[in-house]
């Protein structure tokens, strides 16, 4: 098979040339890290721990540049950061899949050798202001910090999480989730499941179906000064931001994580 005819099925080809990641390095201050362990969240997505590098501080909601060595060279991703920052460790999760990358990162053994760049972005929790986070899938990573970083220093605001999934054995970190539900009154959870079959919640409400406007609207309406948090599949942000719009909120009280943007990159809130 052709790289060409390999690429179509395996991912993106590596980011650079393996001659031009000293330099990436350089630039994105990436740091060697070892690899703690990889647990399987549910069976499409694994979680990584490595080891935190020396002074590297970083805000629940923040990604890095998470660099491997492949079978076709050196290689990177963005990944949100999943754990959070009083956490020893850092933990990310990714949907594994075919490319060479997601095939390294499965491979990792306790003690390999990744690099982990400085922290990035701007999708950030706002803790005066109650939230709504709507996320699905594997876009409940940088949620998952937020909500550990804010049951490990405390607040005060209601926080609603919708997270939608296809079914039962999808939802990533539902045990941890039930648990930080159940020792919070302030934080509600709404499990949206597509096919609802063997589902039934310890903690939490249970929603038949995608994450529609019926659903939007009772969170605008109870929680009418919320800052809407979302992540997901590109076509679900699509979706759930179109009906957000029509429901009238505010763009200002939108926030979206670059991480499943949908094409409409000018759109971008941050
Ligand atoms: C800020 C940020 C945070 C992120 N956080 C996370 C996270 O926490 N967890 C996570 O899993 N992901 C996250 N992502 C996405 C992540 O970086 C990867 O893009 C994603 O996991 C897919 O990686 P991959 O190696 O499986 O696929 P890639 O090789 O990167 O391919 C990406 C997509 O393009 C398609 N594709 C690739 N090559 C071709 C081709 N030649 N022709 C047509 N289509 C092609 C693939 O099918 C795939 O759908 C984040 C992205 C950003 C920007």
């Amino acid at each position: 098979m052709t790289r060409t005819e390999a690429t179509a099925v395996a991912g993106r080809p590596p980011l650079a040339p393996a001659f031009a990641f000293p330099v990436i390095d350089r630039f994105l201050h990436a740091r060697p890290s070892a690899v703690v362990g990889l647990r399987r969240e549910t069976k499409t997505v694994v979680s990584l721990e490595v080891e935190r590098p020396a002074g590297f501080r970083y805000r629940a909601g923040h990604y890095a540049m998470l660099r491997l060595e492949t079978e076709e060279g050196p290689d990177m991703r963005p990944l949100s950061i999943a754990s959070a920052p009083d956490d020893g460790s850092l933990e990310f999760a990714t949907r594994v899949g075919p490319s060479a990358f997601k095939r390294a990162l499965v491979a990792l053994q306790p003690g390999a050798a990744v690099k982990v760049s400085r922290p990035m972005g701007s999708f950030h929790f706002e803790r005066s202001r109650p939230a709504v986070i709507v996320t699905g899938g594997i876009g409940i990573t940088p949620l998952r910090s937020m909500l550990r970083d804010a049951a490990a220093t405390g607040h005060d605001q209601p926080i609603r999480l919708l997270y939608g999934n296809r079914s039962v054995d999808e939802i990533a970190y539902r045990h941890e989730l039930e648990q930080l539900a159940g020792s919070d009154p302030l934080l509600q959870i709404t499990w949206a499941l597509s096919d609802p079959a063997g589902f039934a919640p310890a903690i939490g409400d249970a929603h038949v179906g995608r994450i529609d406007e019926r659903l939007l609207r009772r969170q605008l309406e109870e929680l009418p000064d919320a800052v809407f948090y979302l992540t997901g599949p590109a076509a679900m942000v699509t979706e759930v931001r179109t009906v957000l719009r029509d429901l009238r909120l505010p763009p200002r009280r939108l926030r979206m994580s670059t991480q499943t943007l949908p094409i409409d990159r000018k759109s971008r809130s941050h």
